[in-house]
Parts: structure tokens; C-alpha cells; sequence
């Protein structure tokens, strides 16, 4: 690697770093963090193959900043073939299923080519009818008979608005499992949050969750227990450490930081995904003994400390989808005069302001302890604001503070 990455030579160089340093797996230790930053500055320094090598180019979503690059051999194709098919393996995907993918294969999106490369080595039957339009999702799964569903939670909830309106039962057809990517199902005790107990209200079904990211092109994917996303030790070497950077126990939130193993084209030492979540290592029920990775709490940049608390918005959007009588919402985190985190919620609603606003301080207060100041307005105003920014799809959190 710091042969052929100009990045890594520099870096390894000024840390007096070798190969030969790495003897033990806790030599890691020595080595320095790679962060996003330090690929979006330097994307092309990480390289290690001429590009006559390289089969396809994939990019990160932006999502969190700048897109960068990355670039696979046609081993590195292989390799995450093998990650894909031993991770959909292990959600019990085998060679009689059909399985219908709703998310996209192209738009240099890795996870679309990780799936169909993983599913033909299964030897699993896969129909790519790409995102959204229910309609033919529903109409296709009929027709082939799909036992298989890998899509983005939220994009099941209107598969499931399309089936009550045009009288589908789901319970009817022949899916039998959805592999869940993209949002949490979950909470940290494992038992499925709003997200997936709306699913499974309409739809009782098997959830499995899948984490992955094109940075570390490797999966976690939970069994049938749901207790955790599996870790491939073979393709990358994970760590979770706190922010002193120093390792955190089982159970404990920290921040993942991965190291690729076997990758060609753009492999990454100690890499910070900025993802915090927690890691068990107990003995899974499917009698597996490698580490599992618990449901995304958030990312790490998007922190919130506020009155001594600290929260990830996701925990905001999960208080706020338990409240069924709220039309619309979106939250926002400033920094008020004292430089400190200051958490606004906008709301719309049927009720009277004031009732609204104490009965959303009371759900606050009884979950987290704590109280945001509760704005009303109207669902128009909140879906102008959702949409304005230019992301993949409406944001339900706004980070406005101003750093120091
Ligand atoms: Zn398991």
C-alpha cells in the first residue's frame, strides 16, 4: 500500500512507519487515522493502481460532504461479490430465492453493483426494477413470485400506502423478508423502532438490516436473530473508539473506524467513518461468535450536547415519528448566545398551539429528559423548508450551528 498510494507513502513516511511495523493486529494502534477529510483533499493520492487496471468508479452519496471517488479492480469486484454473498447468506438468502432489488444499480452507486455481483454468486434469481414506482414493484412481485425484498425502509411504507389504497394484501404474496438499507430499524436494544414497527404493523415480516458504506465496501448484516449486524473479519478489521480516540468496551457508543483488507484499488488504514454505534460480542442465537455491530446512532459531526445530555438526530426524528398527531415536522440545532447547542423543533398540527407544544414537551421530557423549544407553523412552510435543500431526498434535520 504505501508503495503505490502517494497519500500513504507521505503519511507513513512522516510517522517513521513500515510494513514490517504491523506484526500483531494491535500494532494497528500505531498507525494514524484516515479521515473523510483526508480523501476529499487528497481522492486521487489514494490510489494504488494505474488506472488500466481499474473496472469500474464508484462515488460516495455527498450526503456529508464532498463526493469522493473510489476506484476497483476487477479483484476488488471480486472481493466484494464475496462480501455481499456471504453477508446475504448470513440474512438466510440462498439459491431458490427471487429477489426483487428497489434501489438503483447504476449512478456509480456501490451498493447496487455489491448486490447483483453477490446475488449471482449466490446463484439467487434477481429482478433490478430500481427505485420507486410502487405500482410495478407490487405488479412484479406477483408475476415472479419475489421472496426477497431489499429496499430502503421508508420506501416500504409506500409500497404499503399503494397496497391499502389499491386493496393488495402483503401478508397475501410471497415475499417472505425485506433486507433493510440506508435507515435503522432498529434501537439500541435491538427491539425494531418506529420506523420498524410500522412496517411490520401492516406487514408482519421478517426485517434484516444491512450496514455498509462504499469507504469500507464491506457489509454488516444481521442474522434472523436481529441482534446485530455480522462482522466479516476476513474484509475489514473494525475498531470502535471513544473521542480520545481510545478503544470503548461492548455496548458502549463510540465511533467506527474500519481498516480495508484485501482491496487493490483504493484500500484505507484506520479509516473514521464518523458513524457512532455500539459492538457486541456476546454469542449470537444463530450460534455465530464474530462481532456485531449495532444500529447507526448517528454520525459523529452531528453530535448534540445539550443540557448535559448528548443526542444524535436521529434520536430527535425517532421522538418525533412516534407522534401521531403531528402533520409535519422538522428539527434544527443553533448555537445560542453562550456558544452552546440550542435544539428547535417545527411542528404542524390540528390542535391548539399551546396544547401542542405541552403535549410534545411532556413526550420530550418522559423519553430523554430533556426539552427543546417547540415551534409551531404550518405543513406548507415545513415542507418548503424540507425540500430546499439540494440533497437526494427532504432532510428532517437541519444542522445551523456555527463552529468555533
Ligand atoms: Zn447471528
Amino acid at each position: 500500500m504505501r508503495l503505490n498510494s502517494a497519500y500513504y507513502e507521505r503519511i507513513l513516511t512522516e510517522y517513521q512507519l513500515t510494513e514490517e511495523s504491523l506484526v500483531s493486529i494491535e500494532d494497528i494502534r500505531k498507525f494514524p487515522f484516515t479521515t473523510k477529510a483526508d480523501i476529499q483533499t487528497y481522492n486521487k493520492e489514494f490510489l494504488c493502481q494505474p488506472l488500466s487496471r481499474i473496472t469500474d468508479i464508484v462515488s460516495t452519496s455527498g450526503t456529508s460532504g464532498a463526493p469522493v471517488s473510489f476506484y476497483l479492480t476487477d479483484n476488488d469486484l471480486e472481493r466484494l461479490a464475496i462480501n455481499e454473498s456471504k453477508s446475504l447468506s448470513i440474512a438466510g438468502i440462498h439459491r431458490e430465492d427471487i429477489v426483487q432489488l428497489t434501489t438503483t444499480s447504476d449512478r456509480l452507486f456501490m451498493a447496487g453493483i455489491a448486490y447483483v455481483l453477490g446475488l449471482r454468486k449466490i446463484g439467487a434469481s434477481l429482478l433490478r426494477v430500481g427505485p420507486g414506482l410502487p405500482d410495478l414493484q407490487w405488479k412484479l412481485i406477483k408475476e415472479h413470485q419475489t421472496t426477497v425484498l431489499i429496499a430502503v425502509p421508508s420506501f416500504i411504507l409506500k409500497m404499503l400506502e399503494y397496497a391499502e389504497k389499491n386493496q393488495i394484501d402483503p401478508s397475501a404474496t410471497s415475499v417472505t423478508k425485506i433486507i433493510c438499507i440506508g435507515e435503522p430499524i432498529r434501537n439500541q436494544d435491538f427491539s425494531l423502532n418506529v420506523l420498524g414497527q410500522k412496517i411490520t404493523d401492516k406487514w408482519p415480516i421478517h426485517l434484516y438490516s444491512t450496514y455498509a458504506s462504499t469507504e469500507m465496501a464491506t457489509a454488516f448484516t444481521e442474522c434472523h436473530a436481529g441482534k446485530g449486524g455480522h462482522h466479516l473479519p476476513e474484509l475489514v478489521f473494525a475498531e470502535v473508539v471513544d473521542q480520545q480516540d481510545e478503544p470503548v468496551p461492548p455496548g458502549t457508543s463510540g465511533e467506527l473506524v474500519i481498516t480495508t483488507l484485501g482491496i487493490e484499488g483504493m484500500p484505507l488504514l484506520r479509516f473514521k467513518t464518523g458513524d457512532i454505534c455500539q459492538y457486541h460480542l456476546s454469542l449470537c442465537e444463530c450460534g455465530r461468535t464474530t462481532l456485531r455491530l449495532g444500529p447507526l446512532q448517528g454520525r459523529k459531526n452531528q453530535m448534540i450536547k445539550y443540557k448535559g445530555t448528548t443526542l444524535y438526530p436521529p434520536a430527535l426524528t425517532e421522538l418525533l415519528h412516534e407522534l401521531d398527531y403531528i402533520s409535519a415536522y422538522y428539527s434544527e440545532v443553533v448555537t445560542d448566545e453562550m456558544g452552546l447547542d440550542c435544539i428547535k423543533i417545527y411542528v404542524a398540527g390540528n390542535e391548539k398551539d399551546a396544547d401542542l407544544i405541552s403535549r410534545i414537551k411532556e413526550h420530550f421530557q418522559a423519553r430523554i429528559r430533556v426539552t427543546p423549544d417547540i415551534l409551531v407553523t404550518t405543513t406548507q412552510e415545513i415542507n418548503a423548508i424540507k425540500m430546499s435543500f439540494n440533497f437526494r431526498k427532504p432532510v428532517d434535520f437541519i444542522d445551523r450551528r456555527t463552529t468555533l
